[in-house]
């Protein structure tokens, strides 16, 4: 029996409800347009913003002068010349408006004599990142934009609602198609405007920081749909991702602030700090870019100089326990309950896939290439460069969403919608409803993993042409032949079955990219470092752009976006 979808209509579809997707939300609804905002998860709980323990970069000088043409100058140094500059710059200049923002709605960030309190952290040159105790940052960001949103008239909600496909009509965006993870109901969106917020891609490697959702959807339905992707080969790797022993129900990359603000030492398995020798000044200071500490590791664990479980010490055994409690605050008890006495012994980290630099390419109203469709946030590529600086993640996904809804809201025209336009995602729907048996499908779990480790083996932090072209291989395979063996497995409760179809393409397509991308930059920059082209090539100093043409995917590059301001000022101005 063919189903009848489920249709709605709204001026705005925002997809994902994190940081960026909740504040694009409330701009478009401030902006008079009825919003639809959706997740695959529950509302502001589904990525990787309520995860976000540390701290976010802005420059509001509360603490020691600055400006944000300085932030701007640590956002592009950083960037190692890729990043687009018009964004990076709207990023640096409209932080301080949503932070402040943000404290008006009450997000509490955390203060000094009556001042925002501003932490140092590794590459920006003066004390700039605001902070919610105790690691605390991300769950007031996303419960002060939740709270904010109810209290927003014209936001409808909706959780548990994945989006699969977008829906296009004359090359202009006109709604998605989406699955109900619970009745297993298909749902058509007719939109005058879409936003994808769904956040970033690094579940698609086996060490990371990720939720379950941050698996490149929005990537791959922009792609898919027909928008230009930018700098896809730059996954950032965050270098102390927790490794030993145990720790339960905490972030992972939870020791940075701990690191730069009490000195905590990073050593090898001998004991012996290392990062100097890798170019880098960090012993005393702590403030090595996360690139090259990444790598250092790396190498370490190479040469045999690794901690027992294939990582690198972080000590901070030089403290005593009144500045470890003074410093660390009710996380310390957190830590005994997982068995760590800082005191007593070192932990191990190791580095782990943390954010993903590249994305949807926007202009600076959060517009795609394709009308009707905007990006923000971590979907979003491009304003960071080859390399993010700490604490840009959240300043990005803020501001951009600030952007995207109140742009968006302003292009609405009256949602048109024709089922015909949609029918090809309804069809992909319907048919893994009642899929052809096959005894011999794959199993989801093993492609996923499988997927996973080819990616961190061959598509990591240090890549060769080699490694890079068995992966595409080896993906271009599972693409052909393995996704469309799939099948959901019978009697699952709810529609996991087929979300995870949906997960394994999105999967599939954004890992391709990656590695195409990967492989085409035959140098080392940023976060993009090939053991077989280890120098940067300045000649290669230009952006590179994916699409989705009918004989496959093409790349091709692009000068990167400058803007005309004086250099020279930038590193002087405070
Ligand atoms: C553990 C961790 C700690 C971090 N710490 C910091 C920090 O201290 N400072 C900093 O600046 N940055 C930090 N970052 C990075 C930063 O948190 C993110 O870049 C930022 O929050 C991304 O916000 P977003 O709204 O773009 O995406 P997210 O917050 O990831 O939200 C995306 C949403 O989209 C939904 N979604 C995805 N696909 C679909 C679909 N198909 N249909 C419907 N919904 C969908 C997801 O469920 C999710 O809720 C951290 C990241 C992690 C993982």
């Amino acid at each position: 029996m063919n189903e009848i979808p489920i249709h709605l209509e709204t001026d705005v579809l925002v997809v994902g409800a994190g940081g960026a997707g909740m504040y694009a939300a409330i701009a478009a609804a401030r902006n008079g347009a009825r919003v639809l905002l959706v997740d695959k998860s529950l509302i502001s709980r589904g990525g990787a913003t309520i995860m976000a323990q540390m701290t976010v970069a802005v420059a509001v000088g509360e603490q020691e002068p600055d400006h944000w043409t300085h932030h701007l100058a640590d956002t592009l140094a950083a960037g190692r010349g890729l990043c687009d500059e018009e964004l990076a710059a709207i990023l640096c200049r409209e932080g301080p408006d949503r932070i402040r923002e943000m404290d008006e709605w009450g997000v509490h960030w955390t203060r000094e004599d009556g001042h925002l309190k501003q932490v140092m952290a590794p590459g920006h040159d003066v004390a700039r990142c605001v902070f919610v105790d105790f690691l605390n940052t991300g769950p007031a960001v996303a419960r002060t934009l939740r709270t904010r949103i109810a209290r927003t008239d014209g936001i409808t909600r909706v959780s548990g609602l994945s989006v699969t496909s977008l829906v296009k009509h004359s090359g202009r965006v006109t709604g998605a198609v989406a699955l109900d993870l619970e009745e297993g109901r298909t749902v058509t969106i007719a939109a005058g405007a879409v936003v994808l917020a769904g956040g970033g891609l690094t579940r698609l490697y086996r060490r990371n920081s990720a939720s379950v959702n941050m698996g490149g959807d929005s990537y791959a339905m922009a792609l898919a749909a027909g928008a230009d992707l930018i700098d896809m080969e730059f996954v950032q790797f965050f270098p102390i991702g927790h490794l030993a022993p145990r720790l339960v129900g905490m972030d992972p990359i939870m020791w940075d602030p701990f690191r730069y603000k009490l000195g905590g030492r990073l050593l090898n398995g001998n004991k012996e700090e290392f990062i100097e020798r890798y170019g880098a000044s960090d012993s005393g200071t702590y403030t090595a870019p996360r690139d090259v500490t990444s790598y250092a590791i790396v190498k370490e664990v190479e040469a045999g100089r690794a901690s027992p479980n294939g990582g690198a010490y972080l000590s901070f055994e030089h403290l005593d326990e009144a500045t470890l409690r003074d410093a660390f605050g009710p996380v310390i008890d957190r830590l005994a309950n997982n068995g760590i006495d800082l005191t007593k012994g070192p932990i191990e980290d190791a580095p782990i896939a943390h954010y993903h630099m590249g994305g949807i390419r926007v202009n600076a109203s959060m517009e795609t290439t394709l009308p009707g469709l905007y990006a923000a946030g971590e979907a979003v590529g491009g304003a960071n460069g080859a390399n993010r600086l700490s604490g840009n993640a959240i300043t990005e996904a803020l501001v951009f969403g600030e952007r995207a809804g109140r742009f968006a809201a302003k292009s609405v025209s009256a949602p048109s919608w024709d089922t015909a336009w949609a029918q090809r995602g309804i069809d992909e729907i319907r048919t893994l409803k009642s899929p052809p048996r096959d005894n011999n499908s794959p199993v989801f779990g093993e492609l996923f993993s499988e997927l996973q480790n080819l990616m961190w083996d061959k598509v990591g932090l240090l890549r060769t042409g080699e490694k890079l072209q068995q992966a595409l291989t080896r993906i271009q395979g599972m693409i052909a032949h393995d996704l469309p063996a799939l099948r959901p497995q019978d009697g699952k409760a709810f529609a996991v079955g087929i979300q995870e179809w949906f997960d394994l393409r999105a999967a599939l397509a954004t890992a391709e990219t990656i590695t195409r991308a990967a492989l085409n930059r035959t140098e080392s920059r940023g976060a993009h470092q090939r053991e077989d082209m280890p120098d940067t090539d300045e000649s290669q100093t230009h952006n590179q752009i994916v699409r989705q043409e009918d004989a496959g995917l093409a790349i091709e590059t692009a000068a990167v976006r400058h803007i005309e301001f004086d250099r020279a000022a930038l590193e002087t101005a405070v």
